[in-house]
């Protein structure tokens, strides 16, 4: 069973989780591969449902909900078959000697972006990539009813640099029983920008990035493309809504649309025109039972593998950034033609 362990140092909770992995001796071993080996039947693949845990959703290619028996489907959403997190566990804290520990509670589930064997999103239309997007929305609206869940977080490995196990590309979602130590974080740092100027964090950010137009590099009615001012990572890249509300899931229909435009806009960039970096993405969104009307701004990050944290970032939380924002904002433009 996965645990919650706290670290009474810098007072964040870790996840223990053994049985996804690995007995300290298997690190000896080779490190694992994701190309799939020849022979090796995909679990993901149209006509291999049952290798997967019994499925959640399946919607067709015109986003409509079917049957779990209908072979034509686009999208399919199973448990994880190895969570990190499980359901049945209580959560709730409880003491350990001078350590707090927590049963493993939460929800790990799995998109499956395509009935066909595609390893990147850059080979799926637009309009896939929006029912992508919409099952997120409705995963995390039926999610959240779940009263124990505290936050959400969606997110995509892509590559085995960025963690992905298979390469059939697929979506995640965790519902934690707590807030992440970054969305604290930004929980943090937005209250107190909001107090002390009465603005959200974010919506100045567009306002001012808007006018500098150094760092923007795409814009369409619902969502702005950027390079963080303060990039941690080269080509780190965020799609911000225009509109603040601090929460994915209420994100509307022609926003889904404007979304999907941006995310497909970004995949091929990075597939086509920057030699198919590993990357990770994820979508921060507001906490669930914690008041964050008018700080919170939900955001989408994308940070490519273009460069190794070395010790001084893991040290001490600086990251060091090899290239400038606005260079690889104006680079991607131009590329863009846009
Ligand atoms: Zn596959
Ligand atoms: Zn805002
Ligand atoms: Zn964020």
């Amino acid at each position: 069973m996965p645990e919650f362990r706290k670290d009474i140092i810098l007072d964040e909770w870790v996840i223990i989780a053994s049985e996804r992995a690995k007995r300290p001796e298997m690190f000896k071993e080779e490190k694992i591969k994701i190309e799939n080996p020849p022979g090796m039947v995909c679990p993901f693949d149209k006509g291999n449902e049952n290798m997967t845990p019994p499925e959640i959703l399946r919607l067709d290619i015109n986003g409509n909900v079917i049957e779990n028996s209908n072979p034509d489907w686009q999208i399919r959403v199973v448990p994880n078959k190895f969570p990190a997190l499980k359901p049945l566990a209580a959560p709730g804290s409880k003491l350990y000697g001078i350590y707090s520990i927590m049963d493993g509670f939460g929800l790990h589930e799995v998109i499956i972006n395509s009935s066909q064997h595609i390893s990147h999103l850059s080979n799926l239309s637009k309009s896939q990539i929006r029912l992508i997007v919409d099952v997120y929305a409705r995963r995390l609206r039926e999610i959240k009813k779940d009263p124990r869940i505290e936050s959400l977080i969606i997110m995509l490995n892509q590559g085995k640099d960025a963690g992905a196990s298979l390469e059939h590309t697929h979506s995640q979602i965790f519902a934690l029983p707590i807030n992440s130590p970054v969305l604290e974080k930004e929980l943090r740092g937005t209250l107190r920008y909001y107090r002390r100027h009465k603005r959200c964090a974010v919506c100045e950010i567009l306002v001012f990035e808007a006018k500098e137009n150094k760092r923007v590099v795409f814009e369409n009615s619902h969502f702005v493309i950027i390079h963080p001012f303060a990039s941690r990572n080269p080509f780190e890249t965020w799609i911000i809504p225009k509109k603040h509300y601090p929460n994915f899931e209420n994100i509307e229909e022609e926003e889904i649309q404007s979304f999907a435009e941006c995310l497909k806009i970004l995949v091929d960039f990075f597939y086509n025109e920057l030699s198919n970096p590993s990357f990770n993405y994820y979508i921060h969104t507001g906490p669930l039972h914690t008041k964050t009307d008018h700080h919170y701004h939900w955001h989408f990050e994308l940070i490519p593998k273009l460069s190794i944290k070395a010790g001084f970032e893991i040290a001490t939380g600086i990251d060091i950034c090899i290239t400038t924002p606005e260079d690889t904002a104006k680079f991607m433009k131009e590329k863009l033609k846009i």
